[in-house]
């Protein structure tokens, strides 16, 4: 049975440039990571495999140089790695992402029994966290979001048990599989690859998959199918902050002028 980690190569800075006619990011010069996220996702994928000998493939949609993205996760224990690169996914918002994800995660099930596509909780430029939900609503599976551990997997009767944290609280929830999982950072610290895998992964293939290959109508990825438009990018002026207590050395003092102040300004609900 398979695992299809989704992994996305993110910017190493919060400095994303974007073209301000077009809304769309500029890549170059940016160094690239793979989304922190994504690093515990794989990790999770390559326990499960660990434990109950499931494949893992790995997936991502971006330029060329995702490549070396990819090849890592093969340092790490993936099995095979699948790049999803055609100039028509370009431009695509998180549905024509999701999208191109879910078309490569079918063509994927038609040879291998799937069970579990395995996503980060978000990404660290775009946050949206949409792209896992909306590859489980196109697969039509269930979706396990902000998963902070996974218990066990039943794979006689095809469930998975997990652990999902939520305000001041856990739950813990069942589903059937095929299942798509979003993890916390806290499920786990990834493993470092060891130098055999390293010079390992440095010759393995990873695996090209243009639209030719994907055979995805093209109204529905990319710039095209994408539902949103990006009308302007801009951080917000910040307002310029006041300096409390200068006049007073006594910590009790400055203590008390903050919590009058955070009374007037009613951000204490007393
Ligand atoms: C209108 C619009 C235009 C855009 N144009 C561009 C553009 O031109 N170029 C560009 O680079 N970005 C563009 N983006 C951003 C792009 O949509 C997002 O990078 C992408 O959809 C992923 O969304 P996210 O980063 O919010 O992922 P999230 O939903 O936060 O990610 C959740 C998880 O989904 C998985 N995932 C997300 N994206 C990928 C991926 N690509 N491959 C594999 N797994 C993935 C990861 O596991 C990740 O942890 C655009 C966005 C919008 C809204």
């Amino acid at each position: 049975m398979l695992i299809v980690t989704c992994v996305k190569q993110v910017p190493d800075t919060t400095q994303v440039k974007v073209d301000p006619v077009t809304g769309t990011l500029i890549r170059e010069g940016v160094p690239f990571i793979m989304n922190p996220y994504d690093t515990h996702a794989l990790e999770e994928s390559l326990r499960l495999k660990d434990k109950y000998g499931f494949r893992v493939a790995v997936i991502s949609m971006g330029p060329p140089s995702a490549e070396v993205t990819l090849r890592k996760t093969i340092a790490q224990g993936a099995d095979e790695a699948i790049l999803l690169s055609d100039r028509v996914f370009g431009g695509a918002d998180t549905l024509a992402t999701s999208m191109v994800l879910t078309g490569a995660i079918k063509k994927l099930a038609e040879k291998e029994e799937l069970a579990i596509i395995m996503c980060g909780r978000q990404t660290i430029d775009g946050d949206t966290a949409q792209v896992g939900p909306g590859i489980a609503t196109r697969l039509g599976c269930s979706q396990l979001t902000l998963v902070d551990r996974v218990e066990e997997v039943d794979l006689k009767s095809k469930i998975i048990k997990v652990r999902r944290k939520l305000e001041g609280r856990h739950e813990i929830v069942t589903s059937p599989l095929p299942v798509m999982i979003a993890v916390l950072r806290e499920i786990n610290t990834p493993r470092y690859p060891n130098v055999p895998m390293r010079l390992m992964a440095a010759d393995a293939p990873v695996v090209l998959w243009d639209n030719k290959a994907m055979k995805m109508d093209e109204t529905t990825i990319g710039l095209k199918g994408s539902a949103t438009q990006v009308r302007k990018i801009f951080s917000p002026e910040r307002v310029k902050g006041e300096i409390l207590g200068q006049e007073t050395d006594k910590p009790e003092d400055t203590a008390k002028l903050l919590i009058s102040r955070m009374i007037e300004k009613d951000l204490l609900s007393l």
